[in-house]
């Protein structure tokens, strides 16, 4: 991971109760270590750092004095039999606020400093002009922080804002085609609102980050994670950094080619992960077939009830998923792929189809791939949200 501040990421102003921000260099590793990975004892953060006993507690010390790491007790060294102290953070000692814009909700989160939700709460956005979600955004923060009693607003570190969108590196919203937006300074207008810093990142990269500091990929250096959603969402991890190119946001697997049979995108292409995979996609689909509309949901438990003709829909959207998750796999070799977003329950109902085709479409020679299917709502995307304010609290960078 990276652990040092950028020049070109955006930072979070100084504030009160103890950023992380000031940290640098082996202290910064060590509270960035005991974060994800604590309680960790004195002998393994030595060794990890390649630092002696006497380094390691002086550069914890300030970390102890500061109230940000804390000593356990209970613990004993399984080789000495002695008893030992390992350094842990008090996860509840800072809290942050994510939320999830779609094209008509906000879907907000409370989480300690570890991502653990403590409170949900979500609002319906009826004005869909930067002033208005700003407002609605605002609002819903406020209801949220003082729906806990012990954290209020004063107990926010930070917000962390996430939509389908490209977002610029001051928190400027360039692009978000399903609210019309386009150059909305959304991170400064909240800040305004709020008094609090807030960090804005693409709804994916921070769904990205979220797996990889405190999710199903916590273990990996490279991974990929795809979503099936409203629309086709990918991420990567590359030697533990996340790839945060300007043209995050754009959708660039929407119009990947899966099926020349397939049906047309509104780009006219047949048959793209587009085209095949998302929930509209899907409905549409197999509405035709049993020639009355159908939800998402309808379709997926009708295809477990065994109805051919949603059996049939499901099975082709399955493998056209299966392909997908094969070329991310051929192409970028990860470690694993996670399988997310609100209609991944199609990868559980079509498994068979699905593990199918990627065994079709891949070397039999190479390792299977770890496929890792998460179940996530919008509280999930919203979680996402929330850790990108915590990393950038921490490490004074979203990246
Ligand atoms: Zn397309």
């Amino acid at each position: 991971m990276t652990v040092g501040p950028s020049a070109a990421a955006p930072t979070l102003p100084p504030r009160p109760g103890g950023a992380w921000t000031p940290l640098t260099g082996a202290a910064h590793r060590i509270a960035v270590a005991v974060l994800l990975d604590g309680p960790l004892p004195r002998s393994e953060l030595a060794r990890r750092f390649d630092l002696s006993p006497g380094s390691l507690t002086r550069l914890s010390r300030p970390l102890l004095d500061s109230g940000l790491l804390v000593e356990t007790t209970g613990a004993y060294d399984p080789t000495s039999g002695r008893p030992t102290r390992p350094l842990d953070v008090d996860e509840s000692s800072h809290h942050f606020i994510g939320v999830k814009l779609t094209a008509t909700t906000a879907h907000a989160v409370l989480t300690t400093l570890r991502a653990r939700v403590v409170a949900a709460e979500e609002a319906l956005l009826l004005d869909t002009s930067p002033a208005g979600v700003a407002a609605t955004v605002a609002d819903l923060v406020r209801s949220l922080a003082s729906e806990v009693a012990e954290v209020g607003v004063d107990g926010v570190r930070a917000v962390g804002v996430s939509l389908g969108g490209r977002v610029g590196e001051r928190g400027e919203v360039r692009s978000a085609r399903y609210l019309g937006w386009s150059d909305v300074p959304l991170g400064e207008l909240l800040e305004d609102l709020l008094g609090l810093p807030v960090v804005v990142d693409n709804d994916m990269l921070s769904l990205t980050r979220a797996e990889q500091w405190f999710g199903a990929a916590r273990r990996c250096d490279h991974f990929a994670v795809l979503t099936i959603g409203e629309g086709v969402g990918y991420g990567l991890v590359v030697h533990d950094e996340v790839v945060d190119p300007p043209d995050a946001g754009v959708g660039l697997l929407g119009h990947f080619p899966l099926d020349p049979t397939g049906p047309l995108c509104p780009q006219g292409h047949a048959g793209c992960a587009d085209s095949l995979l998302t929930i509209s996609a899907v409905t549409a689909r197999a509405s035709t077939g049993l020639r009355r509309p159908v939800r998402y949901e309808e379709v997926l438990d009708l295809a477990l009830e065994g109805d051919p003709v949603a059996r049939r829909v499901v099975d082709d959207a399955a493998r056209g998923l299966g392909r997908l998750v094969a070329a991310v796999g051929n192409l970028t070799m990860p470690q694993k792929v996670v399988l997310s977003g609100d209609g991944i329950r199609l990868a559980e109902v079509g498994r068979a189809a699905l593990l199918a085709q990627v065994a079709a479409d891949r070397n039999p020679l190479a390792s299977p791939l770890d496929i890792d299917v998460q179940q996530t709502g919008f509280r999930e995307w919203a979680r996402g949200a929330a850790v990108t304010a915590i990393r950038t609290f921490v490490l004074g960078t979203r990246a």
